[in-house]
């Protein structure tokens, strides 16, 4: 088995010896971003997009990332080799760094970068052959006037409460809306449904974030004949749902069966095996590595 690793601030070191200050204001007050990235045969899935999303969050919250776009993605592949596996996922964090006690971030004079290197399964066997149960949360998607989810930052309580619920509720994920009542986002991963076979997903100003998964799918749709649309989405339309399907880097694409107990009309149906094909298509196309010797030789 692959052991856990972690590129720290320049270094590659086993995960468990790698800490992060107690004065870090990532930790004392959530105050940093993140992005979750997974690897397949050796080589990160979709790194630009990850990357800009990275930037894009930072500068959002005015967070200075130390490193440099390059000095990244060598970072990146250092902790996809060092890790040893050729599939797996990458915690890619950034936090506000150490500073005085108090929220005011102006103490913080330097960022603390890192990136684990695990296994990641948010899926089973069972979910994707019988499809996920999933419940709507009565724990609402914070507003995006309050904190705009398209920074993806280390806030996330909101959504632990929500999966809090689905598991006490025995469901295998929770359903966010957002304070109008209108499907926001899974609690890691976006939503989409399947209505008169065309798909439909909420767009991310209703609380979604703008998810990489998210892009592939629509751009998977439109490659396949699949009609697609962004529309705002009710609990009306989860439960009316001809397919409901949930996507994420973690989640990879997970078709779902049940909405706070009402079963949809086909799991897995035939949308979301559409998509399933080309995405794991697409996924090996785009894992080829870089340089193959005696590829091109014949
Ligand atoms: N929404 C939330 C809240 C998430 O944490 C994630 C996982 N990063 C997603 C959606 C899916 O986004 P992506 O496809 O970029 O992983």
């Amino acid at each position: 088995m692959s052991n856990v690793v972690c590129w720290l601030n320049g270094k590659i070191m086993p995960a468990q010896e790698a800490c992060v200050p107690v004065l870090d204001h990532g930790l004392l007050y959530g105050d940093g971003i993140f992005e979750g990235i997974r690897f397949y045969h050796g080589r990160a899935f979709r790194l630009a997009q990850h990357l800009s999303r990275l930037y894009r969050s930072a500068s959002a919250i005015r967070l200075m990332i130390p490193q440099d776009d390059a000095t990244l993605v060598a970072a990146v592949k250092n902790t996809i080799v060092a890790f040893g596996a050729p599939a797996g996922y990458l915690r890619l964090v950034v936090t506000r760094g150490v500073g005085k006690l108090g929220i005011d971030p102006t103490s913080c004079m330097q960022p603390n970068v890192f990136i684990i290197a695990d296994e990641l399964s948010m899926t089973s066997e069972r979910m994707l052959y019988e499809g996920a149960r999933v419940i709507v949360a009565t724990t609402r998607r914070i507003a995006p006037d309050a904190l705009d989810p398209r920074i993806k930052s280390l806030n996330y309580l909101n959504h632990v409460l929500a999966r809090m619920e689905a598991t006490h509720a025995g469901a295998d994920e929770a359903i966010l809306l957002n304070a109008q009542g209108h499907v926001a986002e899974g609690t890691a991963d976006n939503v989409f449904v399947v209505r008169d076979g065309t798909l439909l997903t909420p767009p991310v100003t209703d609380g979604a974030l703008e998810g990489i998964t998210r892009a592939v799918i629509l751009e998977l749709a439109a490659e396949n004949g699949i009609p697609w649309a962004e529309r705002s989405l009710g609990t009306y339309d989860l439960y009316m749902a001809e397919e409901c399907v949930l996507t994420g880097t973690g989640a990879e694409l997970i078709p779902v069966c049940k909405v706070d107990g009402r079963l949809l009309g086909v799991c897995p149906g035939p949308v979301f095996s559409q998509l399933q094909t080309a995405f794991r298509e697409l996924v090996e196309r785009e894992a080829v590595p870089d340089r193959m010797p005696g590829r091109n030789a014949g």
